[in-house]
C-alpha cells in the first residue's frame, strides 16, 4: 500500500463503459459477433492513490486500461477526465485533434520494455519525441529535460545516446517510465509494468515506481494479473472477470473480507510463507469462457461451486456490503462468507 489514503477526489469516472471488437468471417467478413472485451464498467478513480486492475489473462483489464486512455476507442458509455480544476471532459466524445491535450495527461508504460522502445533511435531519439509533439523546441532544452528523466529512474544522462538493445530488462523498463513521465502526466497506467522482468529487479522497479508516484503526485492504474504485487502497491483493488468487474474494495479489505468466488481463488494461489496462514487451494475447473459468447446470467457460473439456477438466469449487479464501499457481483455473498473461505494474508499486516 501506499501509506496514502485517496481521497475522494476522482480524476476518472467511468460509466457503463462497452468496448467490444467485431468478429468477422467468410469472403465479405461479415460480421458474425463482437468480442466483448469490456463489457459493462462502472468505475471512479481518485486522485493520487493506486488502483489495481486484476484478473487472468483476457478479462479485459488491458482493454479497460487501453479505453481509458482513448488507444482503443470504446463502443459505449462514458470516461470523464477531471483536471481538478472544474474542466470535466468526456473523453469518449473528443476527436484525436481535440484528445492531444489529454493525452498529456494521461500516459501508460508497457508490459514489455523492448517492444515498446524503437531498437533504430537512441534513447534520446526516443524520449525526445513526445516533448517535440508538446512543444519542447530547443534541442539543449530537450537534452537537458531527458537527461533529467534518466536521472530521476536512476539511469546516467549519458545513457541518452545509447540504443535500447545495450540495456538490460530492468533498465529498459526504467527507459519507459521516463518516457510516460516526459510530459508530466497526471495519471499513469501501468499495463503488466513488471511480469516480463527477471525477478530479482521485479522489486526495484517497483519501487521506483512508487517514489516517483510520491514524488510527483502521480495517480497510477496498475494492471496485473499477480495479486500478491499489488497486496503491497494499491490502495483499492478492481477484480475483473469476462469484461465487468466483480469484486472492488480497499486492498486491506479485499484481501481481509473477499467475497467474490473468483477474487478467493485467485488469492488461494498466491504462495504463503506462514503455512499456518496458507489456505487450501481451490483450482478453478475448466477455461476462461469466449467473450464473443459469454455464459448467461452470472459469467463465472460455469467454474463457481457455489453457483445455483438463478446464478446461470440472472446478472448479478455490483453492489455494496458493509460499510466500507467494498462491493461485489455476487448473488450468494452471504453464503461464500459463511463457508469460511478468506485469506488472512491482509490481517498479517
Ligand atoms: Fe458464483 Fe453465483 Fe456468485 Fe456468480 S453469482 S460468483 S455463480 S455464486
Amino acid at each position: 500500500m501506499t501509506g496514502s489514503p485517496p481521497v475522494a477526489d476522482p480524476i476518472l469516472t467511468l460509466r457503463d463503459v462497452k468496448t467490444h471488437f467485431p468478429v468477422r468471417k467468410g469472403v465479405f467478413k461479415t460480421t458474425a459477433g463482437h468480442v466483448k472485451a469490456v463489457d459493462g464498467v462502472d468505475l471512479d478513480v481518485f486522485r493520487g492513490e493506486v488502483l489495481g486492475l486484476v484478473g487472468e489473462s483476457g478479462c479485459g483489464k488491458t482493454t479497460l486500461g487501453k479505453s481509458i486512455l482513448q488507444l482503443v476507442r470504446p463502443t459505449a458509455g462514458q470516461i470523464t477526465f477531471h483536471d481538478g480544476a472544474g474542466d470535466d471532459v468526456d473523453l469518449q466524445d473528443l476527436t484525436n485533434a481535440d484528445l492531444v491535450p489529454y493525452r498529456k495527461k494521461l500516459q501508460i508504460v508497457f508490459q514489455d520494455p523492448y517492444s515498446s522502445l524503437n531498437p533504430a533511435f537512441t534513447i534520446f531519439g526516443s524520449l525526445e519525441d513526445p516533448l517535440i509533439k508538446y512543444g519542447v523546441r530547443p534541442r539543449a532544452e530537450r537534452r537537458r529535460i531527458v537527461g533529467d528523466l534518466l536521472e530521476a529512474v536512476n539511469l546516467r544522462r549519458d545513457h541518452m545516446d545509447h540504443y535500447p538493445h545495450e540495456f538490460s530488462g530492468g533498465q529498459r523498463q526504467r527507459i519507459g517510465i521516463a518516457r510516460a513521465l516526459a510530459i508530466e502526466p497526471d495519471l499513469i497506467v501501468c499495463d503488466e509494468p513488471v511480469s516480463a522482468l527477471d525477478v530479482s529487479v521485479q522489486a526495484q522497479v517497483l519501487q521506483l515506481l512508487m517514489e516517483l508516484k510520491a514524488e510527483r503526485g502521480l495517480t497510477y492504474i496498475f494492471i496485473t494479473h499477480d495479486l500478491s504485487v499489488t497486496e503491497y502497491l494499491c490502495d483499492r483493488i478492481a477484480v475483473m472477470y469476462l469484461g465487468r468487474i466483480v469484486e472492488l474494495a480497499d486492498a486491506d479489505d479485499l484481501y481481509a473480507n473477499t467475497l467474490h468466488p473468483y477474487t478467493q481463488a485467485l488469492l488461494s494461489a498466491i504462495p504463503v510463507a506462514d503455512l499456518d496462514k496458507k489456505t487450501d487451494r481451490i483450482v478453478l475447473q475448466g477455461d476462461v469462457p469466449s467473450p464473443v459468447n459469454p455464459p448467461s446470467g452470472c459469467p463465472f457460473h460455469p467454474r463457481c461451486r457455489f453457483a445455483t439456477e438463478l446464478c446461470k438466469d440472472k446478472v448479478p449487479p455490483l453492489r455494496p456490503f458493509g460499510r466500507n464501499g467494498h462491493l461485489a457481483a455476487c448473488h450468494r455473498v452471504e453464503e461464500v462468507m459463511a463457508a469460511g473461505i478468506h485469506s488472512d494474508r491482509a490481517a498479517d499486516g
